[in-house]
């Protein structure tokens, strides 16, 4: 028994030696992502149910590796904001997607996603507004998507940013509705003009009768509100018509379109006016 726990204990030190090494070797490449112009945004569209147009298209993060291929952001988005590189990342995407979108019908929104960790530094007004100043984008076209994990940091530091952010004409939405420290005090302390209900609960609409139950109180909430409502992660037709039945504003999802590249919204959009 004694050679085998020997043995054992050689097996995990060598594992967690394989461990740090692939977190070393991931931190290295993504503090040279940016200068190696690794990293590009994919745009997917929101439909707004009354019309059927596209309103808006969120830009999503992606990280072209050489070796490792296309690396999703939820395996590097985290990593970012430990190694403190998040701030530099975000202005990357503010400053790509401002730029992108002002060549866009102007019809067409942009929303951007924000990490809790981007309102720290105190700079994030700047450089939202340095962003527009660069692109010409009208700042009315820009939405700024946030979290619930935004309420785990200075509450009073984070409401004067997004009022701030409010004033140069920007719209706020919050993301992942429903995931996280969901509260409706935070609705009525924060200005947001979207919640976007998370698709943990779009995937068990037909499933669960609770997942139903949730999204038509948060639909209805935002009615009375005027907040608008969007519907994450819509895959199916069923699920589509049910949205559109419980009043919600728009939907996102694979059902209407996966993610594209910038030079693909133009056409995108071009192909729901035709509908
Ligand atoms: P998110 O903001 O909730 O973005 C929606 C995610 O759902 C995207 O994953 C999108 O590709 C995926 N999705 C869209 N439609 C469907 C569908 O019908 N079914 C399913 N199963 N998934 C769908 P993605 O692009 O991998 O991004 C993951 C997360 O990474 C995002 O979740 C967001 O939290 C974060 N992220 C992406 N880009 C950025 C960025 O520029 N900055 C920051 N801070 N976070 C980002
Ligand atoms: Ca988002
Ligand atoms: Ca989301
Ligand atoms: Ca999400």
């Amino acid at each position: 028994a004694k050679a085998e726990g020997r043995c054992n204990a050689r097996i995990y030190t060598t594992q967690m030696h394989e461990v740090a090494t692939a977190r070393h070797r991931l931190e290295t490449d993504l503090r040279e992502a940016l200068s190696r112009h690794e990293f590009t945004l994919r745009y997917q569209p929101q439909l707004d149910i009354a019309t059927n147009q596209v309103s808006a298209v969120e830009a999503l993060l992606r990280w072209e590796h050489p070796e490792r291929g296309e690396v999703s952001p939820l395996q590097f988005i985290g990593v970012c904001e430990e190694l403190g590189l998040i701030d530099e990342i975000g202005r990357f995407v503010l400053d790509s997607a401002t730029r992108e979108a002002s060549a866009w019908p102007a019809e067409v929104k942009v929303a951007v996603n924000l990490s809790a960790v981007q309102f720290r530094s105190g700079r994030l007004v700047s450089v939202v507004q340095a962003a527009l100043a660069r692109s010409g984008l009208d700042p009315a076209r820009l939405e700024l998507e946030v979290t619930e994990s935004l309420m785990l940091e200075d509450v009073a530091a984070v409401r004067a940013q997004l009022l701030e952010l409010k004033a140069l004409g920007c719209h706020i939405s919050l993301d992942d509705f429903g995931t996280g420290y969901s509260s409706l005090s935070y609705i009525r302390q924060f200005p947001f003009d979207r919640i976007k209900i998370d698709q943990s609960f779009v995937r068990e609409i037909e499933s669960n009768k609770d997942s139903l139950a949730i999204i038509r109180a948060v639909s209805g909430l935002c009615g009375s509100l005027a907040i608008k409502s969007t519907a994450e992660g819509v895959e199916t037709p069923e699920q589509f018509r049910i949205l559109e039945q419980e009043n919600c504003d728009s939907v996102q999802g694979y059902l209407i379109s996966h993610p594209v590249h910038a030079h693909q919204v133009r056409s995108m959009v071009d192909s729901f006016r035709r509908r």
